[in-house]
């Protein structure tokens, strides 16, 4: 009983989804990617160290000892987001994505070909590269049945 009522008088930590969000880590491994053409090598480093093998890469030369990258598409149908890619990467060119709301009606539209990998849309999570962390929010999931009281109230309001 003791228990009930300490649950009873908590604090709310639902929202009423998908009005309202609650952030999530900020080291999520999001159900997309965020690949950087101006930093990749195409050394097919992240294609090679996938388990599922599903990152397809198309490179052809460009110039002395230099490399480009003509396709790169991830299937994300058959993905379980290990996130092994992002850490392979030896040139940060790659990077899980923060979306998790990739639901689609077709396996064909899984498929993440490099106009998506580099769409403005998708944020960078902070997995493997925590450099990114200080400009992200608070994550609001609960840790250890703890809300903070910045994100609760935003939630609020
Ligand atoms: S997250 Fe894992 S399964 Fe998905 S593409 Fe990267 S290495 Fe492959
Ligand atoms: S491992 Fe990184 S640098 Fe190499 S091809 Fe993949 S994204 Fe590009």
């Amino acid at each position: 009983m003791a228990l009930t009522l300490k649950h009873l008088f908590r604090k709310k930590v639902t929202t009423q989804y998908p009005e309202k969000k609650l952030e999530t880590s900020r080291r999520i491994r999001g159900q997309q990617f965020v690949w950087r053409s101006d930093l990749c090598t195409a050394c097919a480093t992240c294609a090679k160290s996938c388990p599922h093998g599903i990152i397809r890469i198309a490179t052809s030369k460009n110039g002395e000892n230099k490399y480009a990258v003509d396709r790169i598409e991830f299937d994300i149908g058959r993905c379980m987001f290990c996130g092994l890619c992002v850490e392979a990467c030896p040139y940060n060119a790659l990077y899980m994505g923060r979306g998790y709301e990739q639901a689609r009606y077709s396996r064909k539209l899984l498929w993440a070909d490099m106009e998506v990998l580099m769409s403005p849309d998708s944020e960078p999570s902070a997995y493997g590269h925590t450099e990114l962390e200080e400009k992200m929010p608070e994550q609001t999931l609960l840790v250890y049945g703890q809300i903070s009281k910045k994100t609760a109230d935003k939630n609020d309001s």
